[in-house]
């Protein structure tokens, strides 16, 4: 099923309609003849979308939409409530400071007549869009296609969010949004003016026009776009446009820009290809330049949205393969990387180090000095072994007090002396732990196994490989605690 839509209508006839329609592309459809019954439907199942009427008999529309888009019913209304005839009173906004919420179901009007007025009431209530009966189907399929895939995004970002937090990594957010960068794009510089006539005044970003051909060419890095605004003329190569879209969407610099279509003639067939090649919105006709602030701003908020989607996801990420006390890589990354490493070394004939280094005694550093200054001898250890590291080695934490050393393009002799200045770094200087007066001595001890030289490789498959040399690694530490610790020991490879 590509979705889930609530038809509320108090009209059977269109009801009927609609949900053939829907149901003919695939669409799970509910119905509802009321604002109650949508209300008690809406508490038991969520939709991805409604299908509001404007003419319900208990309620306004506009109310309901606010209702289902969680929006806080404007200053001074009778909290939602609305005296329909021969209808019950039903109390719409019951909890008070309510905020928009990004996972509740999208909602399109479905008005007798499309006025102006009323397409501005309904943005302002969280409605997509107003539609006019007799629907255009071409229209009204696209609407649903882009809407459902706003929808999941939507869903997915609230969904992480609420994990991201949980996890304690979420991104704190910016009080004051940086000012929006929109970008016009026209065939003709002309095009424009009238859209953008009297936009000033509501300060939805800064503005910049340009020329859709030549854009793209000019478009440098640190300038990308919150949203792209193409201006059509359907007169004048309206297929062009559409290339522009595409466009938009495949450079890199644009991808992940909002994009809306402002055609001066309705056209519902370049609309809907519009809308399915990735433009967020579609205006058709003259429209009011509050109107066209309250949706360009929806759209960089979508976008703005949608960033925050994937700087979480890339925090998310960071924080899957880091150790939080030190900050060094963890064992989910140290592993496939170490495999990597010897894939590539195999093909590219380079040798390579492995090296595992455990502290010395460090159960009695916690027995002495308490399990805090343990964790600060844990962190000061990381540091120092990173600090003496080239940029290309990776160390990680793989164990308690014991790390992953491996180092890339690296021999026999050049390992043993990374190896034996890392033992010198830790021992040489003591640690200055909280709560004690003089510095506290640590030691580490260090086992090395080389990776194997491609003519040394038989056919051993390389997870075996790798359990092969870290098994080395770990013989060679266990050598260096029993020849006395505070040292390095290097095995040859398994023949
Ligand atoms: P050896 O020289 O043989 O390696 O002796 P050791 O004491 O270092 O080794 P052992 O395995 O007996 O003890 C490891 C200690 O490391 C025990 C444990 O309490 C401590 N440890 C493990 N993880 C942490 C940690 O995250 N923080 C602190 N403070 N201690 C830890
Ligand atoms: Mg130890
Ligand atoms: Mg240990």
């Amino acid at each position: 099923m590509p979705g889930k839509i609530l038809i509320v209508d108090d009209i059977p006839t269109n009801r009927i309609i609609l949900r053939v329609r829907l149901s003919a592309a695939f669409y799970d459809v509910m119905q509802a003849s009321s604002a109650v019954e949508a209300l008690d439907l809406l508490e038991r199942q969520t939709p991805d979308l409604v299908l509001l009427s404007a003419g319900l008999p208990d309620c306004d529309c506009l109310d309901l939409c606010r209702r289902i888009r969680k929006r806080t019913p404007p200053v001074g209304t009778d909290n939602g409530h609305e005296t329909g005839a021969g209808m019950d009173r039903i109390t719409l906004f019951p909890d008070a400071g309510l905020v928009e919420d990004t996972a509740c179901p999208a909602v399109l009007i479905l008005a007798p007549d499309n006025n102006a007025a009323l397409r501005l009431a309904a943005l302002d209530a969280g409605a997509e869009d107003v539609l006019t009966h007799p629907l255009d189907d071409v229209m009204l399929q696209a609407r649903l296609r882009s809407l459902m895939r706003v929808g999941e995004a939507a869903q997915e970002t609230h969904m992480r969010d609420t994990t991201s937090r949980a996890l304690g990594f979420a991104e704190a957010q910016a009080p004051f949004p940086p000012l929006a960068r929109i970008c016009i794009l026209t065939g003709e510089s002309t095009a424009a003016q009238p859209w953008l006539a009297g936009l000033d005044r509501f300060r939805v970003g800064q503005i910049t026009c340009h020329d859709s051909q030549g854009f793209l060419r000019e478009m440098t890095q640190g300038a990308m776009p919150d949203l792209c605004v193409i201006v059509v003329e359907t007169g004048n190569q309206p297929a062009a446009a559409l290339r522009v879209v595409s466009g938009l969407r495949t450079h890199p610099e644009t991808r992940h820009a909002a994009i809306m279509v402002l055609l001066d003639l309705p056209d519902s067939q370049l609309a809907a290809d519009a809308l399915d090649l990735g433009a967020g919105d579609v205006v058709c006709g003259s429209v009011s330049p509050a109107e066209l602030s309250m949706r360009m701003d929806r759209q960089i908020r979508r976008k703005r949205m949608a960033d925050q989607l994937r700087s979480t996801l890339r925090d998310g990420l960071r924080a899957a393969v880091t150790d939080p006390l030190t900050g060094l890589y963890n064992r989910r990354y140290a592993l496939p990387h170490l495999a990597r490493l010897a894939e590539h070394a195999t093909q590219s004939g380079r040798r390579f180090a492995v090296m595992l280094a455990d502290l010395d005694h460090f159960k009695s550093v916690n027995d002495r000095f308490g399990h805090a200054a343990g964790d600060a001898v844990l962190i000061e250890v990381a540091q120092r072994l990173r600090g003496n590291l080239r940029a290309v080695d990776m160390v990680a934490r793989i164990g308690g007090e014991e790390f992953l050393i491996v180092l890339p393009d690296t021999d026999r002799t050049e390992a043993r002396i990374a190896a034996r200045r890392l033992c010198r770094i830790v021992a040489q200087d003591g640690f200055h732990l909280p709560g004690q007066d003089g510095p506290v001595g640590v030691t580490l001890s260090i086992g090395v196994a080389m990776g194997l030289a491609p003519d040394d490789c038989d056919d051993q498959p390389l997870s075996d490989r790798v359990q092969g040399l870290l098994h080395e690694a770990d013989q060679a530490l266990y050598q260096a605690k029993a020849c006395g610790r505070n040292q390095v020991t290097i095995r040859k490879p398994a023949a």
